[in-house]
């Protein structure tokens, strides 16, 4: 497919290698891309592409396995404008559905006079609107085990916060999933290219920046920690000096996806320091090793509850959230009564759970001992009692106390809200409903606490 191959990603230092080299898993909602232009045009494209792969669809490059095509068009000079139209005849041919972005699409007339049967139409820098076309035309799959974001995520990111793909691909190869199959080896973005488009994004206007990768601690692990040119000064691509360098453009950074790897150590005191948020999202999947050991998760001979106390002796403050699986095949009562101990100790802030499943193409499918439906559910239950109970606890402790906030949404009756301690989409809010009418979205400011519910907070305007 010609107009595909133009800017191809691997003549642009500033995209993940494995970009458009994935195979998409069965029945995987999947996008082809051709862009066109400057390079503004590809870093647009290039953010488009990452919220959709965060959003669990597949990136396609040929027209033959995309369910649709974005054409990222130029409309700078004539040719370019004939080159834009004859790559979106190009597409409507190979391929039928066809969504227009870019420059040309400031003009959606000129688009649509020529090519009457293109989708949808959206102008420059409208990457919101494009990725809303996208749902519209090709709606997305979200799957739990794969999906970096929760379903709920496939809603418009505001502009006040945004997701920063740090990497793609894994080194892997839990027994549940299947991700290592699909997007392949780790390949960690240059942190040069991940800082430039961070310090984009905030001079945009973004105040929270949310890093995501399948393996948030293993950056640059791929790229042997190789330096990179910042700001006149040489920064290494690893994830102690990417979080140092992001918590220097004045933005909230929050991590997620980190495992418990002992060099996770060294973030904490960045936490301490305010440079990055003091929230760590570490998928810990379960606590008693032999489960952990079946699954073969990394880390998992860690001792994580020794790694919990020497983060919270650093940082006092430490939000936690995490993820686990309950009815892993195999899954003894005396294995599950060990992860409900360890939660009671853990004390983690946020907790999800999943029932596990098989996945199409997980080793875990074969397995012997599976756990039965009714076996998994009164697991889940149980752990989610425990959870939530822990979660409602640590709520009900920040009553009467002082703490900042960044505003999500202003409507008439409460302003909805965020604390450190919650990303986006996955954890609670904190309410204002007296005296918000002012506010704005993606204002930080600072409120007293005087109620708590089970998951959210209310609180005023101090
Ligand atoms: S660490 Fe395990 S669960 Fe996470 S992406 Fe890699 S293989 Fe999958």
């Amino acid at each position: 497919m010609a107009a595909m191959s133009n800017n191809p990603p691997n003549l642009r230092p500033d995209l993940a290698r494995a970009q458009v080299t994935e195979t998409a898993r069965p029945g995987q909602p999947t996008i082809g891309m051709v862009s066109l232009g400057c390079p503004k045009a590809l870093v647009d494209s290039e953010r488009i592409l990452t919220r959709l792969r965060a959003e669990g669809y597949g990136i396609s490059s040929d027209y033959a396995g995309a369910d649709a095509v974005i054409v990222n068009t130029c409309g700078f000079l004539d040719s370019a404008k004939a080159e834009s139209l004859e790559a979106i005849g190009e597409a409507l041919a190979e391929n039928g559905k066809v969504l227009v972005t870019g420059c040309l699409g400031a003009d959606p007339e000129y688009i649509t006079g020529v090519h009457p049967k293109v989708l949808a139409v959206t102008g420059p820098h409208q990457y919101e609107q494009v990725l809303d076309a996208v749902h519209k035309a090709v709606p997305p799959d979200p799957n739990p085990f794969v999906d970096l974001m929760p379903a709920s995520g496939v809603t418009l990111t505001p502009r006040h916060y945004s997701y920063l793909k740090i990497s793609e691909g894994c080194n892997h190869r839990c027994k549940f999933c299947i991700i290592p199959d699909m997007r392949g080896r780790l390949a960690s973005r240059p942190v040069n290219a991940v800082l430039r488009e961070a310090e984009r994004l905030v001079d945009n206007g973004v105040k929270e920046l949310l890093v995501i990768s399948q393996d948030t601690s293993a950056y640059g692990v791929d790229r042997k920690h190789d330096l990179h040119p910042w700001r006149g000064r040489e920064v290494r691509s690893h994830i102690t000096d990417l979080a140092r360098e992001l918590g220097k453009l004045g933005a909230w950074v929050r991590l997620h996806y980190v495992y418990p790897y002992p060099h996770v150590r060294d973030l904490i005191p960045l936490m301490a320091e305010k440079l990055v948020l003091p929230y760590l999202d570490i998928p810990f999947q379960h606590a008693h090793p032999e489960t952990l050991k079946r699954m073969a998760r990394p880390a998992a001979a860690a001792k994580t509850l020794d790694e919990i106390a020497a983060w919270r002796a650093i940082c006092p403050d430490l939000t936690l959230r995490s993820t686990f699986i309950v009815g892993y095949p195999g899954e003894t009562e005396a294995e599950f009564q060990t992860l409900l101990d360890w939660m009671d100790e853990a004390q983690l802030d946020r907790v999800g759970c999943f029932q596990y499943e098989n996945v199409d193409g997980a080793r875990s499918n074969d397995l012997p001992d599976h756990v039965p439906a009714e076996v998994k559910q009164d697991r889940w239950e149980r752990f989610m009692e425990k959870a939530q109970a822990i979660s409602e606890a640590k709520l009900d402790a920040k009553v009467g106390k002082r703490i900042e906030v960044i505003v999500d949404l202003v409507e008439d009756d409460a302003a909805t809200c965020r604390t450190k301690a919650d990303a986006p989409e996955i954890d609670g809010n904190l309410f204002i409903d007296e005296g918000h009418t002012g506010l704005q979205p993606g204002q930080i400011v600072t409120v007293e606490v005087d109620e708590a519910g089970e998951y959210d907070l209310w609180g005023r305007l101090v």
